[in-house]
């Protein structure tokens, strides 16, 4: 893929930018290692500092940095401009934790190995290689590089062709807040020549997001290479609704669930799985309420539905869609590409899917929802649990057993209970199954990229 800013609302090419030449390459890869150096004999006191100034640059660069997320793949402006400021305040979440999520762990009793002290602590192991996809450009990114400056790890960044100016934002975010040169930078690269760095000793660890291909890709090299890697790959999540939910509720619920982001998010809910009883009430109100969505211009402030990311994208969600209709899927809203400029799908709500049809299995990656009916609480646990994915989950329901059940039995990452996922810095966020390894946020993220170190003294 070309590495460009291609306007998804026109499907205009604005921008082309060439690629990092070897020599520029290595000269990152050195300057991350030769930051290492200096950050990891700097004080949480320091990065806390820079980190906050990196925080209010963000801020301050709220309307210029949200248009061109907008721009570059198509989110619309109001959602662009609360990802800025949610990555703001991941940021400053790391500030002000890091320390404590990385305090040394003491062993309450040293006699029982001997020890007149024992335990553990946690220290930095270096460079660390994020590949990060366009869904959400600076939110992704961010979530990754506000833990690891602050364990005192440097990153090197591989974004994704298609968003290359915010790639070239966040590569000088953290410079212009303090830290050292080299601490976070941009690799202008296609993905072709990822596993050249990832293979390069001064690189210690990586991460990805994006899809289930370039994760195993990955997940394989640095297998081979035995450097640790954390990834956060592709979610088909379930959104299930009981007979004892606020199905009005569930149902308006349901549309942000589904369509914020246009779709494109990992954590969308994806497939709602409707108790037979609540299932006409429901299906009845989330069609309607889709079909009123206002779809157009991402960046019209009233916009809630702009264009998928690349023509790409948009091409495959419309073969998922014929595909279920050919084998007898019911279109209830939506089902098609609208006769205008720019990469749309109409906002889309099928029935009646079964596992002939790819969208049983497959992620779709836009706005187009899946209804499935269930018999029975049973039902509802196995079609949730029936996909290859466990990113996350929701379910709505008053009835605590049943709500206590499926919080035990659903195969996610994470249950949402009578709302929709969302991610917080304050959470962990992560899949199991073929939607990822390891955790993202909280202190379960800043851990993944730190070396568990015991130390044991006579
Ligand atoms: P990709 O996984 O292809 O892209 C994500 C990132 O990985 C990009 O930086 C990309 O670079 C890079 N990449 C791609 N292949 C490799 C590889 N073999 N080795 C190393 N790096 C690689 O996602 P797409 O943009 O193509 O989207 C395809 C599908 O992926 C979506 O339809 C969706 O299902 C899923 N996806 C999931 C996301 C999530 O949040 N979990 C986010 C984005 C996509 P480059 O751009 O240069 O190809």
């Amino acid at each position: 893929m070309a590495i460009a800013t291609t306007n998804p609302f026109t499907g205009q090419t604005e921008k082309t930018f060439d690629a990092h030449s070897e020599e520029e390459v290595e000269r990152r890869i050195a300057a991350a290692q030769a930051a290492f150096d200096a950050l990891r004999g700097t004080s949480f006191a320091q990065r806390s500092e820079w980190m906050l100034a990196a925080a209010q640059l963000l801020e301050d660069d709220v309307e210029v940095l949200s248009r061109l997320v907008t721009l570059e793949m198509g989110r619309p402006i109001t959602g662009a401009r609360a990802e800025v400021l949610k990555s703001a305040k991941g940021l400053r979440f790391y500030a002000q934790h890091a320390e404590e999520f990385l305090a040394p762990e003491p062993l309450a009793d040293p006699s029982a190995v001997n020890a007149s002290a024992a335990g553990t602590r946690y220290a930095p192991i270096g460079v660390v290689l994020a590949v990060m996809p366009w869904n959400y450009p600076l939110w992704q990114v961010l979530r990754f590089a506000g833990p690891a400056l602050m364990a005192g790890n440097t990153g090197l960044l591989k974004h994704a062709s298609n968003v290359p100016q915010t790639a070239l934002y966040l590569d000088t975010l953290f410079e212009r807040a303090g830290f050292p040169a080299g601490a976070f930078h941009s690799l202008l690269i296609p993905a072709s020549r990822v596993e050249a760095v990832l293979r390069d000793p001064r690189v210690k660890a990586t991460t990805l997001t994006g899809s289930e291909p370039a994760g195993r890709s990955l997940a394989s090299i640095a297998g081979s290479e035995v450097k640790h890697v954390v990834l956060e790959l592709g979610g088909s999540d379930p959104f299930v609704v009981m007979p004892s939910a606020d199905v009005e509720r569930a149902a308006t619920v349901a549309v942000t669930a589904r369509n914020q982001n246009n779709g494109q998010s990992c954590i969308a809910a994806k497939r709602f799985i409707v108790h037979r009883d609540v299932y006409d009430e429901f299906t009845r109100l989330f069609a309607e309420k889709v079909a009123a969505l206002t779809v157009g211009d991402p960046f019209d402030e009233s916009t809630e539905v702009g264009p998928v990311a690349t023509e790409s994208g948009r091409d495959e969600l419309a073969e998922q869609v014929t595909d279920a209709v050919t084998k007898g899927a019911e279109v209830l809203a939506g089902g098609r590409v609208p006769q205008r400029a720019g990469w749309f799908y109409e906002p889309t709500v099928l029935a009646g899917i079964t596992p002939a049809m790819r969208l049983y299995l497959e992620e779709a990656f836009g706005p187009v929802a899946s209804v499935y009916r269930a018999e029975s609480r049973e039902d509802a646990l196995r079609i949730a649990n029936g996909t290859t994915f466990g990113l996350s989950s929701a379910v709505w329901t008053q009835d605590a057993d049943e709500e206590e059940w499926f919080v035990q039995n659903l195969d996610a990452g994470a249950v949402f209970v009578n709302g929709m996922t969302a991610s917080h810095p304050e959470l962990p966020f992560g899949g199991v199954k073929a939607s990822g390894v390891g955790r993202e946020l909280a202190a379960a993220g800043i851990r993944e990229f730190c070396n568990l170190k015991t130390v044991w003294r006579a």
